[in-house]
């Protein structure tokens, strides 16, 4: 949902640009646009129009299409050709880089983001030795719905808000491994010291995973309805399998031998290999609220990181002695 604040945002960008260009933010174009930042989807020129003349009456429909010509060239708009014979717009600031599914039928229109993809989309331009400067990806089927004569649901969704649930949802599920993981290895050490430093960082975990819990249900609140989006986000959860151990690795890693110096290699693997992962895996996105969930996450990870570090040396200091 676009709030009030980026709104203003982007119509202050907006002025500017068009004081560049030697033209005027009038009452009509600050109508247009702010009833096109207002309305998430892939809106037709048509469309908007109409929700323009609730307002105001007077706006012509050339208007419109030339204001949302200027809101492409100054880079909040982006026009997506969905092959229905009309020329469509959707929002380009602050969301995320994404594909569209579309039903020849009904129009519905999936919006997905792979960022395998993309990394192979990348590998196959470089072998032409081409410099991207923007790519489209559309594929065009028939719903499951108009597949079986039902009608299918017409619901548009904000793409930002539904690459943060994704977001969350991955960071929310990467957290929980991290309390899995120090609550089996504390278990799995026999000196004190050591089981506390695991059973505090766990809480720690725990925190970080009560913050983001609440912002799910911020998400919720803002737009229940936001569950039923499709998946927008694909990502590989087998990723999470490999930089945390599952209770049984760790059990079978620090069998018998009950050492905490071991334990403490094994977080320290894992922490790092999870904040570079997850850095990484942020960068692969625009500026959106999915690429700071990751970028939150990745920085908590590191924090975990120095702290068993430093526990680490401590007890190293403590074999020296
Ligand atoms: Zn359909
Ligand atoms: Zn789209
Ligand atoms: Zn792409």
């Amino acid at each position: 949902m676009t709030t009030d604040e980026e709104v203003a945002e982007q119509l202050v960008l907006f002025s500017d640009y068009l004081k560049k260009n030697s033209l005027k933010m009038t009452r009509q174009r600050e109508v247009i646009v702010e009833s096109f930042l207002r309305t998430n989807g892939h809106l037709s020129v048509e469309e908007l129009h109409r929700l323009v003349k609730e307002k105001d009456a007077s706006v012509g429909f050339t208007t419109v299409f030339r204001t949302l010509k200027a809101l492409t060239d100054c880079g909040l708009a982006r026009e997506t050709d969905l092959q229905d014979g009309r020329t469509r717009f959707e929002h380009v600031y602050h969301r995320p880089h994404h594909h569209h599914i579309v039903c020849v039928d009904c129009n519905r229109t999936i919006e997905f983001l792979s960022p395998e993809l993309e990394r192979l989309q990348e590998m196959i331009v470089a072998k032409y030795q081409f410099r991207t400067v923007r790519h489209q990806m559309q594929i065009f089927g028939v719903c499951p719905d108009c597949q079986n004569q039902r009608p299918s649901p017409q619901e548009v969704f904000d793409s930002d808000d539904v690459f943060a649930r994704d977001a969350l949802k991955i960071a929310m599920e990467a957290e929980r491994s991290g309390v899995n993981f120090y609550l089996a290895a504390a278990e799995q050490i026999s000196r004190p010291s050591g089981r506390a430093t695991f059973l505090r960082i766990a809480e720690e975990e725990k925190k970080h995973l009560h913050d983001l819990e609440y912002e799910w249900l911020e998400l919720l609140k803002k737009d229940k309805n936001i569950l039923k989006a499709p998946v927008f986000l694909h990502f590989d959860y087998d990723a999470l399998k490999k930089i945390f151990p599952t209770r049984e690795e760790i059990k079978k890693r620090l069998e018998g031998d009950l050492d905490e110096e071991q334990a403490l290699k094994l977080a320290m693997e894992m922490e790092v290999e999870s904040y570079r992962f997850f850095r990484e895996y942020a960068g692969k996105f625009n500026d959106t609220r999915g690429k700071a969930i990751f970028l939150k996450f990745a920085a908590e990870e590191e924090d975990h990181w120095r702290t068993i570090q430093k526990e680490y040396d401590r007890v190293m200091q403590r074999r020296v002695h």
